[in-house]
């Protein structure tokens, strides 16, 4: 079970606050206060599953640890600690190997809710990791985590990816919004179920052959969408 997060933060005060509440949260904990202590610790503690990056550090920035980190670890969760006065365009922008990002002051309940939901994908993923799924024209690989339509391979981001697997994994079943947004977010996300739309309507320009007359998700009318075909 994947229950080990690296907390990454200088200030010592937020990083006793942020461990604390992970411990009482049922997680183990590994700490580092600049950006080398933390990717010496994640050589140490390879079963880290989590890790959260401060943006601020005295030794370099939080995007460029994640950089280092995700040049050799593609499954390892990615938190960063963003300051509200970051500009959100730039945070966006240097994201590109991170998961999810925090804004300060975040709640605790916050906070582990987000690494709940990372926890889950990533550990969902070892345990069914049966090679392929193969509904044509599509075929969803487990293993890398992508998707062919058609022999073609389709982009798709990390929530996208689980909201086909989720789909390929109950075909042909209504599924409400919520059960969806519970699935891939965590029954903790704190964001709004519209979320969920807003994944699909960008599903569906990537997969249909018609988007905006969809035959593979389909809507189910005041309830949810299907994967119907
Ligand atoms: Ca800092």
């Amino acid at each position: 079970m994947g229950r080990k997060v690296l907390v990454l933060e200088d200030e010592t005060n937020i990083r006793s606050f942020v461990v604390i509440n992970l411990k009482r949260a049922g997680y183990e904990t590994v700490e580092a206060g600049t950006g080398q202590e933390a990717l010496d610790q994640l050589k140490r503690n390879p079963d880290v599953n989590v890790a959260l990056l401060d943006v601020m550090l005295p030794d370099m920035d939080g995007f460029e640890v994640c950089r280092r980190i995700r040049s050799g670890n593609s499954r390892i969760g990615i938190i960063m600690l963003t300051a509200r006065t970051q500009e959100m365009d730039k945070v966006t922008g240097l994201m590109t190997g991170a998961d999810d990002y925090v804004t300060k002051p975040f709640s605790p309940a916050e906070l582990t809710a987000r690494i709940d939901a990372l926890c889950r994908r990533a550990t969902g993923e070892t345990a069914v990791d049966t090679g392929e799924i193969s509904q044509p024209p599509f075929l969803l690989n487990t293993r890398n985590r992508t998707l062919e339509k058609n022999g073609a391979r389709v982009k798709l981001t990390q929530v996208e990816y689980a909201i086909v697997k989720l789909f390929m994994d109950n075909a042909g079943k209504a599924m409400s919004r919520e059960e969806i947004l519970d699935a891939v977010w965590g029954k903790d996300y704190f964001g709004e179920v519209k979320i969920v739309d807003v994944n699909i309507r960008r599903l569906r320009i990537k997969i249909e052959d018609d988007p905006t007359n969809p035959t593979y998700i389909t809507t189910v009318w005041g309830y949810g969408y299907k994967w119907g075909f």
